[in-house]
């Protein structure tokens, strides 16, 4: 503080032969500017403590200073670039969302997700990472063209596949395996870690063993394995995570959207998350993630067997065996809660359920799926998740929140997921405190990426920031209008930089492409 300048004269007198003669040290002296001033807001700082009133300030893309700022230092106030006032508000890490979608040689923007305070996404998800070899050269062209957000990119194991030669085998020869881990290996050194897609082809034809070599190989670089796991059907539940496991004994594991497909209640959740709670207690590093909605959002190929998901089997089955797919059919959905539980995304039948293509064609819902849809004509949300359940996972410490949406996929976790987290589980249900909502949306998924130096509001920290009035977040986006942008995250710093404010975004894009530590 510079007491000098509320002095009465007399005094300054006396001062000035004594103490003042020196000039005090600007606050601050180290930097000529000061890029951005965040006064007076509420930081929660991202490590679940309690807020605290602070100042934070910003010079590049660093957090140079939290705590209270020395305003009456004059020399100070005109070293300050941009002024924002948070009284009132929250100032928080930006989210980091461990489990997302989009293309941004499309959508670079990415506005959906900086309009719910994400300011860091991952792509290359379940098993699908973009058919270019080397994945670097996509990766700087996406630098190139820019991207709104921080970008942690993953290599999928089904692209890995295909790349290599292993395709769709369920026994492939020595030396495409061989080329298979050999690309990963290359790809890891710039990637955070590798993704699969169990569920989805080419994936589904892996085996255990050879899950568990690529596990060593990622191991073997200090990165991760994300899994869209072989199979999320509530009596399939255990099998799956038991395959995860076995790979968690070589490189750290992360279920990806955790839900058990039909399953219901508080009871199950907490057996669910004792087998994950057992297995940290043997030593495996095993986290996930889930989004807040009922219905998952993915291709039709869901619901049909593995032996017809693709066009070719499925043209053979049709003729062939008809009468068992239908059948099938028929069991699978009703057990996922029905034709009407299904609500199809894709043109021309976006908005309907298959129970209404179903009433309008005047067939069985089976039948419009073999004769109509096929395996890959559409993709559709699926209420198959129970509430009571996906809330309990939601509470506990080691499980966070990805959105597994994107910009343009037809479900509201793309536009809304972040936002509904505060405004139905911090504000309306009180399931989760402000401060572990944060917590589990910054330094969570920072650590679990191995992001040392982002998802907390500290020191030398870079300045992926969010100040927004948690009474006032608002999640607009349904699933009838899905692509509404949330409200309430009023200024989204990224890297330093103003990306939005007041709703308006700063046309020039301010993310970056990240290299894993
Ligand atoms: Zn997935």
């Amino acid at each position: 503080m510079n007491t000098c300048k509320f002095a009465l004269l007399p005094i300054l007198v006396v001062l000035a032969m004594t103490g003042c003669q020196q000039k005090p040290t600007p606050f601050l002296a180290e930097y000529s500017t000061i890029d951005l001033l965040i006064e007076n807001g509420a930081v929660l700082d991202g490590l679940g403590n309690e807020a605290v009133l602070a100042d934070v300030v910003v010079v590049g893309d660093k957090i140079v200073f939290v705590g209270d700022a020395e305003f009456s230092n004059d020399d100070f106030e005109s070293r300050v670039g941009k002024r924002i006032d948070a009284t009132g508000k929250t100032v928080a890490p930006g989210f980091i969302d461990p489990h997302s979608h989009g293309n941004p040689l499309e959508t670079p923007e990415f506005e959906n997700f900086l309009a719910m305070g994400v300011t860091t996404i991952t792509l290359g998800e379940d098993g699908d990472s973009p058919y270019v070899e080397p994945l670097s050269d996509w990766l700087a062209e996406v630098s190139e063209k820019g991207i709104g957000t921080n970008l942690a990119m993953f290599v999928g194991h089904g692209t890995l596949r295909d790349q290599s030669g292993v395709g769709m085998s369920a026994s492939p020869e020595p030396e495409t395996s061989a080329r298979m881990l050999e690309l990963l290996d290359q790809t890891l050194k710039y990637t955070f870690g590798l993704s699969t897609g169990l569920e989805y082809n080419p994936g589904l034809n892996a085996s255990t063993e050879e899950l568990r070599e690529l596990a060593r190989v990622v191991g073997g670089n200090d990165r991760m394995i994300m899994s869209h796991m072989r199979n999320e059907d509530d009596d399939q539940l255990e099998a799956s995570i038991a395959e995860l496991l076995e790979q968690g004994e070589d490189a750290r594991v992360h279920i990806s959207h955790l839900k058990a497909v039909y399953g219901s209640g508080t009871a199950r959740a907490e057996e669910i998350l004792g087998i994950l709670e057992d297995a940290r207690a043997a030593g495996v590093n095993i986290t996930a993630d889930i989004y807040p909605y009922s219905a998952s959002y993915t291709g039709i190929d869901i619901v049909f067997p593995v032996w017809a998901k693709t066009r070719q089997q499925f043209d053979v089955v049709k003729v062939e065996r008809r009468e068992e797919l239908a059948e099938y059919l028929r069991n699978r959905v009703n057990r996922r809660n029905g034709p009407e539980s299904t609500l199809l995304g894709t043109d021309p039948y976006t908005g309907k359920t298959l129970a209404d293509l179903a009433h309008e064609m005047e067939l069985p819902f089976e039948d419009v799926l073999i004769d109509v849809i096929g395996p890959d004509g559409a993709s559709g949300a699926y209420f198959v998740m129970n509430d009571e359940l996906q809330a309990r996972l939601l509470q506990d410490p080691n499980i966070g929140v990805c959105s597994d949406g994107s910009p343009t996929g037809f479900h509201p976790r793309g536009h809304g997921t972040f936002a509904k987290i505060i405004e139905k589980y911090v504000i309306q249900d009180r399931v989760l405190t402000l401060s572990e909502a944060i917590r589990k949306m910054t330094s969570f998924p920072a650590q679990i990426l191995g992001l040392s130096d982002r998802g907390v509001v500290a020191e030398n920290m870079i300045a992926d920031l969010i100040i927004f009035d948690a009474e006032k977040i608002r999640d607009r986006a349904s699933y009838p209008d899905p692509f509404q942008l949330a409200e309430g995250f009023d200024v989204v710093v990224v890297n330093g930089k103003v990306a939005r404010e007041s709703g308006r975004l700063d046309p020039a894009m301010h993310g970056r492409v990240l290299q894993p530590e």
